[in-house]
């Protein structure tokens, strides 16, 4: 199922994970229609803005996988409203600019987290309901798998 021009339902659905586990991922009809108003809002306004291929992650994870993959409850992947994703080739510095410009541009976003793990970057960003979106702008860096948060896109 096409959501937008440049997003395809399956694209945040799939997981290796549920995969190998035999996990149905398939999200609820309420999730399904905060994944669209994900991409109409948020994901295919910053795709136009930044015009070349978005790579999704980690998209929706049901209860279930949410469970299996020690997400926390309140995780925004688990109510389709957040996505994880990658431009490939453009390294650490070419996806900070990537945040930036997301941060700098009007297109609306609940959280933008610029993650970094010390291997690899990725952007992690969510949409809520139309005036619940806090354009919160913070880097997480991880140590052991625990997540440390600042304020602001920083290297
Ligand atoms: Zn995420």
């Amino acid at each position: 199922m096409q959501l937008t021009n440049n997003f395809w339902l399956n694209e945040f659905t799939r997981s290796a994970t549920a995969e190998a586990k035999g996990i149905d991922n398939t999200p609820t009809e309420q999730h399904k229609m905060a994944l669209q108003a994900l991409c109409v809002a948020t994901l295919q306004p910053i795709r136009e803005l930044i015009n070349v291929p978005m790579i999704v992650t980690s998209g929706y994870r049901g209860r279930l996988l949410n469970i299996e993959v020690g997400g926390s409850e309140t995780s925004q992947h688990a109510k389709g409203e957040a996505c994880d994703f990658i431009v490939e080739g453009i390294g650490k510095v070419g996806m900070m600019r990537v945040a930036e410009r997301i941060r700098d541009s009007i297109i609306p976003f609940d959280q933008l987290i610029f993650e970094d793990d010390g291997d690899s970057v990725w952007i992690h960003i969510s949409y809520k309901r139309i005036g619940e979106n806090r354009r919160e702008c913070l880097t997480a860096r991880f140590n052991n798998g625990e997540a440390s948060y600042e304020v602001g896109i920083n290297m």
